[in-house]
């Protein structure tokens, strides 16, 4: 690896560093989620992806007309779309599909073995979930089953848990703050359902603390604070080589009017070395998945030197032009620390205004 993790100090923790010199554009390094799964209402509005890497199942014609609503539309240049439908396979024993037999094989063995025979139980989880979380979607209490069915399948069991405990980094009151912003106001009601339906579907062998309450209250919380969301297309693959701009363009303006900005297939993942880097409001890495499957690439935003922090940016690109006062109020909420990068420092005599965008759900 041409990245490593450090220690910094105590109020930072960890960061990630370069340990050679980047160009601009260049890839840092590339990581494999250690667990993820599908957004819920991605999967139940018929977004197609692997059930295990979230690659698409979809050509990118047969995914345009799906987002258009016109089953007409023919698509120039097929060979310009990367999905490969012949080597699409299908769980036997439940029915969920895969991009091809490797991905079936890794689920099986690091957790479908445990949670295909219980389909029916982690339906209803799924289902209790999805009347709790509506679009746009920010995480699935799905990850938890396979984060425990993971550690019951490993060889190493007492590894393998600790580096899913490495994640949880916080007090018991911290949980409870994170998992409130996670499920709401009704959260209470909502967790206990939610633990409950955990527990009827899940064997407790090797896993029993990580299924009390408080255990699953930080499940959640780990998921709302490291939960990086993974997004995959056939269509956004196929544009990114056809020559007519205008055709495209045509596309987009199509897809929108259907079904807005949902064009993705998505979901969320764990990932352990691309969570170790700190967030700045003047961020030098960005997180691309260009090989259109959960494998996460972090690239280079502008030249970095041997030695230097790498940082990304942990709110969207609008908030990230949003004010100083904005930005730090979604940090505080949603990571729990207050951002002293560079451009924050620089900003810190700024009057402590909310963006006019976000000024409508400021309150608190
Ligand atoms: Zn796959
Ligand atoms: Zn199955
Ligand atoms: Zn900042």
């Amino acid at each position: 690896m041409d990245v490593e993790v450090r220690y910094i100090d105590d109020s930072k923790g960890n960061g990630l560093f370069a340990k050679k010199n980047f160009s601009e554009d260049s890839i840092l390094f590339e990581e494999s989620p250690l667990v993820c799964v599908q957004f819920s209402w991605n999967a139940e509005y018929g977004y197609k992806a692997c059930d295990h890497c979230l690659k698409p199942l979809e050509t990118a014609e047969e995914n345009v007309r799906r987002l258009t609503g016109k089953t007409e539309i023919v698509l120039p240049y097929p060979e310009l779309c990367t999905t490969n439908k012949s080597t699409i396979t299908q769980c036997s024993g439940c029915g969920v599909e895969y991009c091809n037999a490797d991905c079936q094989e890794k689920a099986f063995n690091q957790y479908h073995r445990t949670l295909c025979v219980q389909t029916g139980p982690l339906q209803c989880l799924n289902d209790a979930w999805k009347q709790i979380h509506y679009p746009p979607e920010t995480g699935n209490v799905m990850l938890i089953p396979r984060i425990l069915a993971t550690i019951q399948q490993s060889c190493d069991k007492e590894n393998t848990l600790n580096r899913f405990l490495k994640f949880c980094h916080r007090s018991v009151n911290d949980d409870s703050h994170l998992a409130h912003k996670l499920l709401g106001e009704k959260f209470a009601n909502q967790i206990s359902t939610l633990h409950s339906l955990l527990v009827q579907s899940m064997p407790h062998e090797h896993v029993s603390q990580l299924l009390s309450p408080e255990g699953f209250q930080s499940l959640l919380a780990l998921m709302g604070t490291n939960g990086q969301g993974v997004a995959t297309s056939p269509f956004s693959q196929w544009v990114e080589n056809v020559p007519e701009k205008d055709l495209v363009s045509k596309l987009y303006e199509d897809m929108d009017a259907n079904v807005g900005s949902f064009l993705d297939n998505e979901g969320v993942g764990l990932f352990e070395t691309q969570s170790a880097a700190n967030h700045s409001c003047l961020p030098n890495a960005e997180i691309v998945y260009r090989h259109n499957n959960s494998t996460l690439s972090l690239r280079a935003l502008r030249d970095i030197e041997a030695g230097e922090e790498i940082c990304i940016s942990y709110v969207d690109e609008c908030t990230l032009s949003s004010s100083r006062h904005s930005r730090q109020k979604e940090l505080r909420e949603n990571y729990l620390f207050n951002c002293n990068c560079p451009k924050c420092l620089e900003q810190a005599d700024d009057p402590d205004v909310t963006s006019d965008e976000d000024m409508s759900d400021s309150d608190e």
